[in-house]
């Protein structure tokens, strides 16, 4: 799954060019000084147009993969619903986990704060280099002309998706995934000759949307050299411990989620002892580990969940084959803590609100994210431009991104098979109420 040119792997790229971009910056810095102008010409002119052709090629994307993937998501469960409850039950452990996910990532940037420490002098300076963006100031705009209350409400279900569409950088990205959502539970519900055609091209789109990510990703080692040179040069060595900070928090944040959320959803809803249950997963887990994708794990994590756990087949493949894509909690609880690290880090204060809308759109990102390395990274550039930061920002995190890219498909994989467990445990007891219920009445 992973691109891979000739020689050495795609991330050892992204890591020398992180390493070149972070030399060449400090050096930059100390030999021309942050206030030199041909520097500042440099970044505005050079580097910046070179992250950003890396970044227009994941915006071009966005629409297409998530409309893709949130019909083709949503329109599986609806198949689900049709073979019994399984389906309901799977929706409901997804927003479960994955809404508990967003908040602890949530609270945990609340208070630890990483990015706060940043010289507000040179975040100015970066972030003039940035330069305006036309997106970034129409979606500041819009949000502050947003509604609030039950016309907040009303305001998700759109009147036109193709204008939504077209807005997607600017604040129609919510709209435009609501109406996905409804597109994809209606198309569960028609005829199956009616339905197959859409369905396949839809899986033609989607495939080619990841497509497009694979070519992206060629091109991000030079695109974080770039971005990172700037961000080096303008503020200082010193600014990257605050990214150490938040990349620290990241891990602490998905070990929390994978071994306490996870054990107590196992121990009290699944009635299965934890330990037991990492033990027979440890193959998959190492497998997302080592792939960076929920779907090249998906074949091991069938086997495991089926052979190792025990699970019935029926449920854990249909749960784990929509999970792949559709249920990502490692991927929400990160992107929920990247959005407000990179807010701290530029100084933009979040009001509740706001937070409250990063937290509702990394919930429906986690379902209407590609199951492959960097999947993630469509939705947090939208999400950001969304409430007013430069999608430039993500350079300070992509460098860095690979072993939390790792850790957190870990995650998206683990939860699937537990959420399998769950709703095997919960139709379990259905099943021996029914059977209670049968022969009390008899
Ligand atoms: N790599 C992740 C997965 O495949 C998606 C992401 O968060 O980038 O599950």
């Amino acid at each position: 799954m992973e691109p891979r040119g000739k020689g050495l792997p795609l991330h050892t790229k992204i890591l020398i060019g992180l390493i070149v971009g972070i030399i060449a910056g400090a050096i930059a810095q100390q030999v021309l000084g942050v206030d030199n102008p041909a520097l500042k010409d440099f970044v505005k002119n050079v580097t910046k147009p070179i992250g950003r052709l890396f970044l227009n090629m994941i915006f071009m994307v966005v629409v297409p993969l998530l409309f893709s993937a949130l019909v083709l998501g949503v329109s599986d469960l609806g198949d689900i619903r049709k073979i019994g409850r399984i389906g309901g039950k799977s929706l409901l452990m997804t927003f479960l986990l994955s809404g508990i996910a967003v908040l602890l990532g949530l609270g945990l940037v609340n208070a630890f704060k990483p990015g706060v420490g940043v010289d507000p002098a040179g975040r100015e300076r970066l972030l003039a280099s940035y330069g305006s963006n036309a997106d970034v100031a129409k979606a500041k705009e819009n949000a502050e002309k947003a509604q609030t209350g039950f016309d907040a409400i009303v305001g998700l279900i759109s009147d036109n998706p193709l204008r939504d569409a077209t807005e997607a950088l600017t604040g129609g990205l919510l709209p435009f995934m609501v109406f996905a959502l409804i597109f994809g539970i209606a198309l569960s519900t028609i005829e199956e000759e009616k339905r197959q055609p859409l369905r396949a091209l839809l899986e033609a789109i989607f495939a080619v949307a990841i497509r497009i990510i694979e070519f992206a990703m060629k091109l991000a080692p030079i695109a974080v050299a770039a971005l990172i040179f700037g961000t080096v040069a303008l503020l200082g060595v010193n600014a990257l411990l605050e990214v150490g900070k938040f990349f620290f928090l990241v891990l602490f944040a998905l070990a929390i989620h994978q071994f306490v959320v996870y054990s107590l959803a196992i121990r009290f809803i699944a009635k299965r002892n934890p330990i037991e249950f990492f033990r027979q997963i440890r193959t998959v887990m190492l497998t997302a580990f080592a792939t960076s994708s929920s779907n090249a794990t998906l074949p091991t994590a069938l086997k495991a969940a089926q052979e190792d756990v025990g699970l019935p087949r029926d449920i854990s493949s249909f749960v784990l084959t929509v999970g792949a894509t559709a249920n990502q909690n490692g991927t929400a609880l990160f992107e929920g803590i990247t959005i407000l690290f990179l807010a701290n880090f530029f100084g933009y204060d979040l009001s509740l609100s706001q937070q409250a809308v990063v937290m509702l759109l990394s919930i429906v990102a986690g379902i209407g994210t590609a199951g492959v390395p960097g999947g993630s990274w469509p939705m947090i550039m939208v999400i950001l431009v969304r409430i007013g930061i430069p999608p430039e920002a993500v350079g300070l995190v992509l460098g860095v991104d690979r072993i939390l890219d790792m850790s957190r498909t870990v995650l998206n994989v683990s939860g699937d098979i537990t959420i399998a467990a769950c709703v095997t445990a919960m139709e379990g007891d259905q099943r021996e109420g029914v059977r209670d219920a049968i022969e009390a009445s008899s």
